[in-house]
């Protein structure tokens, strides 16, 4: 018998969620699938949204791959190339690219000096990238025009959006030590209005989707939303995103404690009473969370408990001791349908983001397709 740990892909949640992600902007929307799709797979992802406007991710490899699973549509690589031989690929799979640095732009010209055969190819799409605060990637606003210039020099290029990234849309308030959305907008501005050619505009992730709808995109770009995340734990945000990933696993032991017994390593957990415990086959190794602390929810056949004692490779322990029907072969739900992953990722001080991509390769995969 296979090992009971799978994480099933829930396809029409991802479906549902980018159709909320584009009633909430009116304008097209990069499906966001860096990371294998935030640890869905490229390929469940490509399945669920087979009309989307197009798919964004910063891997050059998975976006040839998204090639070859038959996508015609757009692809964008949000960090552009990497290199000179990713220009290659990008010409060859119509790939469309942001540029945030000069590096890029010189390398580009050079390329188009020395390797381009210019009447074989179409235009590169360019995404130019403002640096609006978070410095991270990016022309400085008073930079953005020459950057244009030195782009449309270039033979063969159109620039489609002057792109940004914001570093707090996920904030309802904010600290007057935090880069907020309205001064990031007017860093936007403008650099926008210093190139006098009009182009689209790119803005809002997930959290700006959600949180901040009046902002104007041409094209915006969903990541967290689509797989049923929240952008920051502290969001409410309700707008009835369908989680898209459930990690489960069964019950393979149960051992009967008296108060006083010590569970796992560092015996970090002790029974205060008599308890059942549930032994769990799922482990770090599987990608539940370490830091996650004694109190972790978790589910056992459909019913909330608690996860206790340290999170070992292969396996996690929980107290079942009020869930009598509880035993050996019994599901149990360590986040997606019944329980968020971002609570769970709140118990071990990190996000939903890092648990979604944090699912291991030995983990089973099942697509549920309706
Ligand atoms: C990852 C990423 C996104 C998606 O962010 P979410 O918070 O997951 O919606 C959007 N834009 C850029 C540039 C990104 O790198």
């Amino acid at each position: 018998m296979p090992r009971p740990a799978i994480v099933t892909i829930h396809l029409p949640a991802i479906r549902h969620n980018y159709a909320i992600a584009q009633s909430k902007v009116q304008s097209k929307v990069w499906a966001v699938i860096k990371a294998n799709g935030y640890g869905h797979g490229i390929e469940a992802v490509f399945k669920a949204l087979p009309h989307a406007d197009g798919f964004a991710l910063v891997e050059v490899d998975n976006a040839v791959q998204l090639r070859a699973l038959g996508w015609c549509g757009p692809i964008l690589l949000l960090q552009g190339f990497f290199d000179r031989m990713d220009l290659s690929v990008i010409i060859k799979h119509n790939i469309e690219v942001v540029v945030h640095s000069d590096w890029q732009i010189e390398l580009l010209k050079h390329w188009y000096d020395n390797e381009a055969r210019l009447e074989t190819h179409h235009p590169i799409r360019i995404h130019l990238k403002v640096n609006t605060g978070m410095n991270r990637l990016g022309f400085s606003p008073d930079k953005v025009a020459q950057a244009y210039q030195a782009l449309l020099a270039l033979k063969k290029v159109e620039i489609v959006t002057l792109t940004a990234h914001f570093a707090n849309a996920d904030q309802a308030q904010i600290d007057a030590l935090e880069v907020s959305v309205l001064d990031q907008l007017r860093q936007f501005e403008s650099a926008h209005g210093a190139i006098k050619q009009k182009t689209g505009v790119s803005l809002s992730n997930s959290a700006a989707i959600l949180l901040h709808g009046a902002i104007q995109n041409d094209w915006a770009r969903a990541g967290i939303m689509l797989y049923g995340g929240t952008p920051s734990n502290s969001a409410s945000i309700d707008v009835y995103l369908q989680p898209a990933m459930t990690l489960s696993s069964e019950i393979i032991a149960v051992q009967t404690l008296q108060k006083g017994d010590k569970v796992g390593y560092g015996s970090r957990f002790m029974a205060e009473e008599a308890m059942q415990i549930g032994v769990v086959a799922c482990g770090y190794a599987d990608g539940y969370p370490r830091h996650a602390i004694d109190g972790t929810p978790i589910l056992v056949e459909g019913v909330r408990t608690r996860m206790v004692g340290r999170v070992s490779m292969d396996l996690i322990t929980v107290d079942i001791t009020h869930i009598p029907n509880a035993q050996i072969g019994s599901p149990v739900v360590m986040w997606g349908k019944g329980l968020p992953i971002d609570e769970v990722a709140s118990y071990a001080d990190t996000i939903g983001y890092e648990l979604m991509c944090g699912v291991t390769k030995r983990v089973r995969v099942l697509l549920e397709e309706a």
